[in-house]
């Protein structure tokens, strides 16, 4: 069997460490999924990752802290406020500690983020923060997941401890959603001008985005210097907007996640490959991140989606173990070893 000439010198050379241009990631993202030359590139992804992070994986952690009707209205999302059928309401200061202090409890965890709606209450935010991180481990990073905002607003955020911000200008912003690709850069910028880390994602794909759409969504987060990069699903929500394009197989997501992680070999900030929701396949193919998670989530139509759609960090500690991640990196950049004893001990 022999790869076609193409493929074969795409993935040579990113092996060597050189990246695939975006025409040359159009290419592979248009490999069938089930033919045998997307399971070589997400094998060669596999084995870039390894050797760029040392074969180590990074746990995080995200609370859903509110739940609201949210402006942003994303045909894909639950709390869209043209088809949200879940109530308004924030989980306590003491909930929040708690179930911070339960992802920290084996203490792995990188970062916590905490997640709100696109509209956000800053000065309620802040003091969460300042409460939550009073608590904490030093070696664990705050990272928030919240709306659009400006550089005041970022310093303030950072001043009170926040590390970084996950951000995503998503395929189709604008048309899927009612909020604006412009403005969605430009907090990607403003993230990068307050010193934060960039927390990026290609999502949420969907059968029914072309690899050229993918592709230029994809390397958005490259021009921003990302630290991390992922690839999202869109989860199937009955009676959401986007329901009827259906939704990828986890083979599928793992060749985006693949194709990524090449591209990424042009992006030196990037230190972080996800893939959401966590699974073994992504991470078998240039992943080395998992997010558990708790509270309001988007794909999630429980109000707590922990226990339901949510994996817990015991559950995401064995994915990362089971495909042979041999260390965890915590949020001071210290190594743990990832190892069977570690694993049962852990909580
Ligand atoms: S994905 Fe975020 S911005 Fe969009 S509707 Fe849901 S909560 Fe709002």
């Amino acid at each position: 069997m022999r790869l076609p000439t193409q493929l074969q010198t795409i993935l040579g050379k990113a092996f060597e460490g050189q990246a695939p241009s975006k025409e040359e990631c159009v290419y592979l993202l248009k490999v069938p999924e089930d033919a045998i030359e997307a399971s070589a590139i997400k094998t060669v992804a596999d084995a870039v990752t390894r050797q760029r992070f040392h074969n180590t994986g990074i746990l995080l952690g995200q609370i859903g802290i509110e739940t609201a009707p949210c402006s942003g209205n994303c045909g894909f999302c639950v709390f869209g406020k043209d088809h949200t059928n879940l109530p308004t309401g924030r989980l306590s200061l003491d909930e929040i500690r708690k179930r911070a202090q339960g992802f920290m409890a084996g203490g792995d965890l990188y970062a916590l983020f905490l997640m709100t709606m696109h509209e956000f209450d800053l000065d309620w935010l802040l003091k969460v923060i300042s409460d939550v991180r009073a608590t904490m481990t030093s070696h664990t990073q705050i990272v928030v997941n919240i709306g659009d905002f400006d550089l005041a607003a970022a310093r303030r955020l950072k001043d009170a401890g926040v590390s970084g911000a996950y951000h995503v200008c998503r395929l189709r912003e604008g048309i899927d959603t009612s909020l604006s690709p412009d403005a969605r850069k430009a907090t990607l910028k403003v993230i990068k001008d307050a010193g934060m880390d960039l927390y990026y994602c290609c999502e949420p794909v969907g059968p029914e985005h072309s690899a050229e759409e993918m592709a230029e969504q994809i390397f958005v987060g490259f021009d921003y210097g990302c630290f991390q990069h992922a690839a999202m699903r869109r989860v199937y929500l009955s009676g959401a907007p986007l329901a009827h394009h259906g939704q990828l197989t986890e083979r599928r997501l793992a060749q985006v996640v693949a194709v990524i992680t090449l591209a990424a070999l042009a992006c030196p900030e990037t230190q972080s490959i996800a893939v959401h929701e966590p699974n073994l396949l992504g991470l078998a193919a240039g992943a080395n991140t998992v997010y558990a998670e708790t509270g309001a989530n988007p794909r999630d139509v429980e109000l707590d989606t922990a226990g339901h759609r949510g994996a817990d960090m015991a559950a995401c500690r064995k994915m990362l173990y089971e495909t042979g991640f041999t260390s965890l990196r915590r949020g001071d950049d210290a190594g743990i070893s990832l190892d069977v004893e570690y694993l049962y001990q852990a909580p």
